[in-house]
């Protein structure tokens, strides 16, 4: 368990309080197992498993029969090892000089994305044994992996392939979640031809919004993250995926103020009418992005609305400037006495899409989830 997830406070009064929801997780999993046909899904956990919990969520996946994982560091990929002990656990970003002993010692397989990467590995190899890797190329999206050219020339290599076999060889597409964007087929092309210089090695394309683009994009394997835990996947179509996480904070205090009066840092929200507020216990120290506020924030000309909370079905703006620890919210228009002191109000999860608070924060949901903080208490269900 992650120390920060033992907490001396309860969730029933929690300030701020994260609902993890493993059962959706995995049952996204699966629905996207069901969408990958013949190919197997992995799972994508880094980051904390994009802030849901490393542990937590790769236990659930793996009871549901998730057998291979990606994280993005070693230390990562030690961690998850400590609890999956029979797993492929695959490194985004390959192995350093340095990082040899750890690599051996948990059974990481790093997906190697340069000469240097795989000149280092093979020499680790020719002195310990073969040792289990991936080779990353990259296919138009210029961050990390070798050529296309190097890539298959590596493979046409008889010399390598005698004597080395990789895991897996993958790639990772720019522009999946704009389904008609031309770097889609262009990268596509470019990974069959890489592919098939792999002869009988895995071979992997794609994360979550490629699974979507179709067959030809499946391949061996997918490497999904952000659908797993609910995000947005694909550009305007309706996420089919259940939300991974519910964040809330508590009502702290319920107060009035008069027509005229301000509220928060800067006096940028003026009210035009008398009316009634809630204090909650998160803020920007909680991922709640300052820029949340919309118009309260300093510089924007434009008025521009904010992130909407929801409690007990009614949905409330927030108002003023997000702080460190606490933010406002205008519950001026529900029954007097409907809430109360104690009342959580929603940020996003069930009732508040993710993608649509982090939209409000000019973000997007894979920044909210993993900005979201050590100091939650969290409860995790299923
Ligand atoms: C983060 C990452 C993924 C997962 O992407 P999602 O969009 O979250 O599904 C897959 N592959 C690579 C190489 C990544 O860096």
């Amino acid at each position: 368990m992650n120390q920060a997830h033992s907490s001396i406070e309860s969730f029933d009064t929690a300030p701020a309080r994260l609902t993890i929801h493993l059962d959706h997780v995995v049952a996204n999993w699966r629905s996207l197992s069901r969408l990958a046909g013949k190919a197997s899904v992995s799972a994508v956990v880094k980051a904390d498993a994009y802030g849901l919990g490393l542990e937590e969520v790769s236990a659930a996946l793996s009871r549901a029969g998730c057998r291979d994982f990606f994280a993005a560091t070693i230390a990562e990929g030690a961690r998850l090892r400590k609890i999956l002990p029979d797993a492929r656990i695959f490194i985004l970003t390959g192995m350093w000089d340095g990082q040899q002993e750890t690599v051996i010692a948990h059974r990481l397989i790093p997906a190697l994305a340069s000469i240097e990467q795989l000149s280092l590995f093979l020499a680790l190899c020719r002195d310990r044994g073969p040792l289990p890797f991936a080779i990353h190329v990259d296919t138009g999206m210029n961050r990390l992996g070798l050529t296309p050219e190097q890539a298959i020339h590596l493979g046409a290599d008889a010399h390598f392939s005698a004597r080395f076999k990789p895991e897996l060889i993958m790639s990772h597409l720019a522009c999946p979640d704009e389904p008609t964007h031309t770097m889609n087929p262009m990268q596509l092309q470019a990974f069959q031809r890489v592919a098939s210089a792999f002869k009988g090695v895995e071979s992997s394309l794609s994360g979550s919004a490629g699974i979507f683009l179709g067959p030809d994009y499946h391949f061996d394997l997918v490497r999904p993250g952000i659908a797993l835990y609910g995000g947005q996947a694909v550009n305007n179509v309706p996420n089919p995926m259940l939300p991974g996480v519910t964040a809330e904070a508590r009502i702290l205090q319920i107060r009035t103020v008069a027509a005229g009066d301000t509220a928060s840092y800067g006096a940028t929200h003026r009210f035009d009418a008398d009316s009634r507020l809630a204090i909650v216990g998160a803020g920007y120290a909680d991922g709640w992005h300052r820029a949340m506020s919309g118009s309260g924030v300093a510089f924007r000309s434009l008025k521009v609305p904010g992130a909407h909370g929801v409690v007990k079905d009614f949905s409330v703006p927030l108002v003023g400037r997000i702080t460190m620890d606490l933010s406002i919210f205008d519950v001026s228009a529900l029954p007097e006495n409907y809430i109360a002191c104690g009342d959580y109000i929603e940020i996003f999860g069930n009732y508040v899409s993710l993608d649509d608070t982090a939209r409000a924060a000019g973000t997007i949901g894979y920044e909210l989830l993993t900005s979201l903080g050590s100091r939650y208490v969290r409860r995790y269900r299923g």
